[in-house]
């Protein structure tokens, strides 16, 4: 006499393979292991919310999609001076994003965030910290760089900050750095200076904020690296307090 147990999952074994023999028929051959979802098909949200149809069921959008729609980004005046789009780089899925301003020459040159001097800066704060840059994600308000440097126009950032926004529902981070005073300004829509935001713990859109000093700014007044990895610790603190 089989027990419950074993009977039902002689069932389910029958029922198994009366489906495949089914599909067989069908002409299937192969189950493929990386199909999408059911989830991964849905449309997007955001594809959803501008076509204003809201009541559909839809997705977090992927940062691949969100790099492929922005393009050759014509959408503000500083299109016409870049020599890269910076877009961001890291672990999609990072539990900690870095936000820093805009691209500096070399990354304008190099199309990645956080390269030359300050990059080098910023990968000894990772290491300090005992992370590396692909655990993390970093990127920048602004996307491209200003003619001689110059700081972006309202407009300009009006134009680009919605990208970040995405990019930042789409990772979903469980704790964020906000880098330099644009970064922690514009995230914050705050206009304090980053000298008295820093330190202390913000929120953005229900996740832990904190705003520091940019590395630039350390590279030309490294009195304030203590300060830096005061804040740098918190997040760790953060950081193991969510299990991450
Ligand atoms: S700064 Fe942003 S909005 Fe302006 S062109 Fe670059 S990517 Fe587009």
């Amino acid at each position: 006499m089989l027990d419950k147990r074993t009977q039902s999952l002689k069932i389910a074994t029958a029922e198994t393979l009366a489906t495949l023999q089914d599909m067989r028929r069908w002409g299937v051959e192969h189950i493929y292991e990386n199909s999408p979802s059911a989830q991964e098909l849905l449309p997007p949200c955001a594809e959803l919310e501008s076509s204003n149809s809201t009541a559909a069921p839809c997705r977090v959008e992927t940062l691949e999609e969100i790099r492929a729609e922005m393009g050759d980004c014509q959408r503000c005046l500083l299109s016409s001076t870049r020599n890269n789009l910076v877009f961001g780089a890291g672990n999609p899925k990072a539990a900690l994003v870095f936000v820093g301003e805009g691209p500096s020459r070399r990354e304008d040159e190099q199309g990645e965030p956080f390269v030359g001097e300050a990059g080098q800066l910023f990968n000894n704060i990772l290491f300090a910290m005992g992370l590396t840059r692909d655990a993390v994600y970093i990127c920048n308000v602004i996307k491209c760089r200003g003619p001689h440097n110059r700081d972006p126009g309202v407009d300009e950032i009006a134009a680009c900050a919605p990208f970040l926004k995405r990019q930042l529902n789409a990772i979903n981070p469980q704790v964020l750095v906000a880098l330099g005073t644009l970064a922690a300004q514009s995230l914050l829509q705050d206009k304090t200076p980053i000298s008295k935001l820093r330190g202390g713990w913000c929120s953005y859109n229900g996740i832990d904020l904190m705003p520091t000093f940019h590395p630039a700014y350390l590279l030309r007044n490294p009195e304030f690296k203590r300060e830096l990895w005061q804040d740098m610790k918190q997040v760790l603190q953060r950081l193991h307090s969510k299990d991450m």
